[in-house]
């Protein structure tokens, strides 16, 4: 025990991390799926005692998603992170090959109840020429693999809906992983982490909830964790004060891009993207994502957006919201009532959260209007 009662974690400590260090990792996981800071904790002192079984299957990608994981700016709580799962299975990290690999594989399968991570597209075209893994198709591995798993989790944009293999004209007809477990009738709960990459905290935080409490987070429509995917990166943006107040960078390098201006007419997808890439720092880099270093946001989670629309393609804002600064109309002042002055607060508050969107576009019409005239 340590001195604040607490079970020590030996192996954390073995690695040089301290034990400080291994619990902020935890609470930032925490934290990224919205649990409380005491959870992070929680997670720790379970970690120590056991750790949640991970099968990892690549099919058609690049393997930013495994890199990016691999990528944390402190190496010893990069390493960490991989030590907080027992990742049972993986192509990439293994070093053994072939037979030895594949008993690995069935070993796993045998004890069922890991989650299952897929990385990569599944091609559907001519079942069995386009992926074949250890002698299988990528169909029957996802399969096989699903059926034993506690629960599958989709990492990156690839294995959630297609991502840049399914780019036009899709030539393996390739999809997401969750069209192929409905297809054969698996009946698990499926998770949808996309992105290219996603952000590896959003993984270990899903993970690491599954493995201490139990639960999933609460999902979208899409499969997708809410806590990471409710939100459009507009909504959230470090750059949306430039946005609401029309300053926008014209082009790269101008003086409005040198001074971190809003990149809507670069192209930016931020209003229609739905991620949380400006509130979770990738591999503990502050400021590290694209729009953080001055690229708009292509939209990579998106289906129909990256690989489908143009990079510098401007989106139209479909849903204007206001910044969250706003204040609330508290109950102590009573209800919105039928008075003139009631009415007209409600209506300020609510034509705010309407018109911050709309000011903003009537800026750039009229900055627009000022370029065209140049
Ligand atoms: Fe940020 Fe892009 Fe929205 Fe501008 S358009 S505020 S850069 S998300």
């Amino acid at each position: 025990m340590d001195n604040m009662g607490s079970p020590m974690i030996a192996e954390p400590e073995a690695k040089g991390v301290s034990r400080r260090d291994f619990i902020k990792v935890c609470s930032v996981a925490a934290a990224a799926v919205g649990l409380p800071a005491w959870a992070g904790e929680k997670m720790a002192e379970n970690v120590g005692k056991k750790k949640p079984s991970v099968v990892w299957l690549h099919f058609q990608e690049c393997t930013g998603c495994t890199e990016s994981l691999l990528r944390t700016s402190h190496p010893d709580v990069g390493s960490l992170i991989l030590d907080l799962v027992s990742v049972d299975y993986h192509e990439t990290l293994f070093a053994a090959a072939g037979k030895q690999i594949e008993a690995a594989l069935d070993d796993a399968k045998k004890a069922g109840g890991y989650v299952l991570v897929v990385e990569g597209a599944i091609p559907k075209k001519e079942d069995g020429i386009y992926c074949i893994v250890g002698g299988k198709k990528a169909t029957d591995s996802l399969v096989e693999c699903a059926e034993k798993a506690a629960a599958i989790i989709c990492i990156g944009s690839c294995s959630s809906w297609g991502g840049v293999p399914s780019a036009a004209p899709n030539p393996t007809e390739a999809v997401g992983a969750p069209e192929i477990l409905k297809a054969k009738g698996i009946n698990k709960p499926v998770i949808t982490l996309p992105g290219c990459p996603a952000n590896p905290y959003n993984l270990l935080g899903t993970v690491l909830q599954f493995a201490t409490f139990g639960t999933l987070p609460a999902l979208d429509e899409k499969g997708r964790p809410k806590f990471a995917y409710a939100r459009v990166i507009h909504e959230d943006c470090p750059r949306r004060p430039h946005f609401d107040a029309g300053r926008f960078a014209q082009v790269f390098g101008d003086e409005g891009h040198r001074n971190g201006w809003c990149l809507y007419k670069l192209g930016c997808k931020g209003p229609q993207t739905h991620a949380n890439c400006s509130l979770l720092d990738f591999c503990e880099v502050p400021g590290a994502w694209p729009v953080g270093i001055g690229h708009p946001c292509v939209g990579c989670t998106e289906q129909g957006i990256v690989f489908n629309k143009s990079i510098y393609e401007n989106l139209p804002i479909e849903k204007p919201t206001a910044p969250m600064a706003y204040p609330a109309i508290h109950p102590e002042h009573g209800v919105v009532g039928s008075s003139p002055v009631a009415v007209g607060l409600g209506g300020a508050v609510i034509g705010a959260l309407v018109g911050a969107g709309y000011v903003a576009s009537k800026k750039i019409a009229e900055s627009d209007k000022g370029e065209k005239k140049e």
